[in-house]
């Protein structure tokens, strides 16, 4: 790191220590100057064992003046340099290396504020609960250009290294966002389109401010309060960054994938519906909800209830309100199509109160209408359709058979489940909408690079789980096999282009799972897609067919529960409850089509360079400062972060150049004046020298086993 820059001194306080300590005792900026840097002063406010060091530090640096020391202090302090400056950033540096001191190390870090962590190239992020104040647009500037090693990890370094792979390397990249719900994903998705935009200077100031607003606007639509998160993303998505060739962003598109449609009906216990829908209760005004949109001030029935409810105190949503008008003006939406959109949620919020009763003639009982017309009034109006048209859309069907068209009716159960049908499909092309008409206003007009984000709904193991959760981790289990193969394909591809030999390590692959849920035709995707066809299936000839079709280790049925089935996944075992399946799966559109989307996303990802962000929950409280051991353990241990560390150690953790390895490493085989030339062969001969076993030379680089560099420093303490 350069003296002058304090930017580049901070990675650590260890490591900051040991750089005050360093020989240019003149050249060194003072201690009170480097308490001024935003990082060092984050930290600081909260150590008092570093504010004592550094008071101390303070008042030496003071009494001595711009003083030289003496040599004999000189070697004693880079003494002190290189036993704290070993950085503790990366998972991988650590000397001894099991389950219990990743944890130790991971909970050290988080007492200290300091969320993320590196594995090799992979950035694990503990969520903080609680705001940091390292997102300020000092730390856009501080990771902007500068090598990895030179700051702290952080969110911003992920992002840099994607937009400078791209920029460098002129090559897609993406940045693969994972963890469970509520562990930070969508946050730092919208971190990472902070830096980038920053990165990506736009020259159109509006351009940028659009692209910030994507977000939060497609947010309102799709992601809602559950029992874990109050703003749970409930659809996945991945943004793509468009970007000239020089790296001006010039443009995004948004891909939004199995959004829970089911949720505008219906909300478990503690749940709620979509956010927007208590946005505009709160942010309409009185008039416009009446005459124009249909809602009523009282509490009416159902989905209403809940809404108006929570409407009551809150003035947040009203701002949110605002922001997202705000965002529709900014991004180029018209105020008819704003409109448009809040017709269509109104229409479906009537919707939901259209109630049915069964008409009972002498010839029929099956026959339902629509006891109360003001909801199918309210609902027809804001549809732009007749109420008679729409009644007779719900109380009714066409069925054509040999030809012939028959008009059947609906029972009254049939009925409600129609209206619930409706508002679901209503709300799902709303939101489609939506993402392709940002996407045409957010369209880059010449071609060039992109980074895409993708954050996804992470795996879900709820009391009870349907198809929805389902296809989330079914979803979550393709991400992980990416994420496996990346992993190891890297390192393959390391030793091979260096021409080193070297054997793989062993991993937990989670290939037979996926084969499982996708092989064609007995996966059990075709089998559902199967059953759902037969207009007799039933929940239990579903289960019937899955246990007679898949025989693996990772299925199998419970003896004492009805109509469940378990399965094995790569991050724990759950239940499936199979009640409303076949239903859902002809609703939306077949799982197996579904889940090809996604493997179509994940190819197009192939392509680009990956980038991974673990997030990782520290407690199930949401609470800051709380570190859970036992959580955190699970989650590093389904994740394969102990593999991944285990393979970056267990092949040749650690790669360095030759110039840098006889930079760092000279005086174990040579004199301190000597300044021998940084080849390969002065390499080899400070590796002889220190008596190291089982170091191997690629092409550019000395591959070390991880305890070799542990020996190299121990050494280099007793010559210096
Ligand atoms: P996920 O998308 O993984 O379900 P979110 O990104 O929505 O999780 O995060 C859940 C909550 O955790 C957020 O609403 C926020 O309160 C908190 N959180 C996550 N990341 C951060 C962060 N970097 N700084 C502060 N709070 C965070
Ligand atoms: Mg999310």
């Amino acid at each position: 790191p350069t003296l002058r820059n304090p930017e580049q001194w901070c990675r650590s306080f260890n490591h900051f220590i040991g750089q005050c300590l360093i020989k240019d005792f003149e050249a060194r900026p003072s201690v009170t100057h480097l308490l001024e840097h935003p990082f060092i002063k984050q930290v600081h406010d909260k150590d008092v064992a570093l504010q004592q060091q550094l008071a101390a530090l303070i008042q030496e640096q003071q009494e001595a003046g711009c003083k030289t020391k003496t040599k004999h202090e000189r070697i004693n302090t880079r003494k002190t340099l290189i036993i704290q400056s070993c950085p503790d950033d990366d998972l991988v540096n650590l000397e001894f290396l099991d389950e219990e001191i990743i944890i130790n190390h991971l909970q050290k870090r988080y007492d200290e504020l300091q969320v993320y962590t590196y594995v090799g190239d992979i950035l694990i992020a503990l969520n903080p609960f609680q705001n940091l104040s390292i997102y300020s647009p000092q730390f856009s500037k501080l990771y902007h250009a500068v090598k990895r090693v030179d700051n702290p990890p952080h969110i911003f370094a992920t992002a840099d290294a994607a937009y400078r792979g791209m920029v460098t390397f002129c090559k897609d990249q993406c940045i693969i966002i994972s963890g469970e719900s509520g562990a930070g994903k969508t946050e730092s998705a919208h971190l990472i389109v902070q830096h980038l935009t920053f990165l990506g200077k736009a020259n159109n100031r509006t351009l940028r401010e659009k692209i910030l607003q994507v977000n939060p606007l497609v947010e309102a639509f799709g992601n809602a309060c559950t029992a874990i998160n109050d703003n749970s993303s409930r659809f996945g998505k991945y943004l793509e960054m468009k970007f000239t060739l020089t790296g001006a962003v010039i443009g995004a598109k948004i891909s939004e994938y199995l959004l829970e449609k089911s949720r505008v009906i219906k909300q478990a216990t503690g749940e709620k519906n979509f956010h927007i829908f208590y946005y505009i209760y709160a942010g309409l005004y009185h008039e416009d909800k009446l005459k124009t949109y249909r809602l009523p001030d009282r509490t009416p029935p159902r989905l209403h209830r809940k809404v108006m409810q929570d409407i009551v105190s809150s003035k947040l949503y009203k701002e949110q309100f605002d922001a997202i008008q705000e965002g529709f003006r900014n991004i180029g939406f018209t105020e008819e199509e704003v409109t448009s959109v809040y017709r269509i949620l109104s229409a479906i919020l009537n919707t939901g109160n259209i109630e049915f009763a069964a008409i009972t003639s002498q010839h029929q009982t099956d026959k339902s209408e629509v006891p109360n017309s003001e909801a199918l009034e309210n609902a027809a109006s804001l549809l732009s359709i007749g109420p008679e048209e729409l009644q007779e859309a719900l109380t009714s069907q066409c069925v054509v058979t040999r030809g012939e068209t028959i008009i059947r009716t609906n029972t009254v159960d049939k009925a409600t489940d129609v209206r619930d049908a409706m508002s679901k499909a209503l709300y799902g092309r709303l939101f489609s909408w939506i993402v392709n008409r940002i996407n045409s206003l957010l369209h880059a007009a010449e071609s060039g690079m992109n980074v895409g984000i993708l954050d996804i709904f992470g795996f879900e193991n709820f009391k009870k789980n349907s198809f929805e959760q389902l296809c989330i981790n079914i979803a979550n289990e393709q991400i992980q096999f990416y994420f496996n193969q990346h992993i190891f394909a890297l390192e393959q591809m390391e030793y091979q282009s260096e021409g080193v030999d070297a054997s793989l390590v062993e991993y937990e692959d989670n290939r037979p799972i996926l084969d499982m849920f996708l092989q064609k035709p007995m996966g059990l995707l075709s089998l559902m897609d199967e059953e759902s066809r037969f207009p007799q299936a039933t929940d239990q000839t579903l289960v019937d067919k899955f246990e007679d079709n898949l025989r693996c280790k990772y299925f199998w049925i419970p003896k004492r529960v009805e109509l469940c089935f378990g399965i094995q996944h790569y991050a724990g075992k759950v239940m499936y409850n199979v009640d409303g399946f076949l239903e859902k799966n002809r609703d939306t559109l077949p799982a197996d089509i579904v889940v090809y989307s996604l493997m179509d996303l994940l190819s197009k990802m192939v392509v680009g360079q990956p980038h991974f962000v673990r997030c990782i929950k520290p407690n199930d409280d949401r609470q800051a400062l709380r570190f859970c051991k036992e959580r955190v353990m699970l989650q590093l241990r389904y994740t394969g972060i102990l593999e991944t560390v285990n393979i970056r150690r267990q092949g040749y953790s650690h790669r360095i150049l030759f110039e840098e390895f006889v930079n760092r490493y000279y005086y174990l085989a040579f004199r301190a004046h000597q300044m021998p030339e940084t080849s390969k062969e002065n390499a080899v001969a400070i590796l002889e020298r220190a008596k190291l076993k089982d170091w191997v030379l690629g092409t550019t680089k000395v591959f070390l086993r991880y305890y070799h560099v542990e020996q190299l420093n121990l050494l280099l303490r007793e010559v210096i």
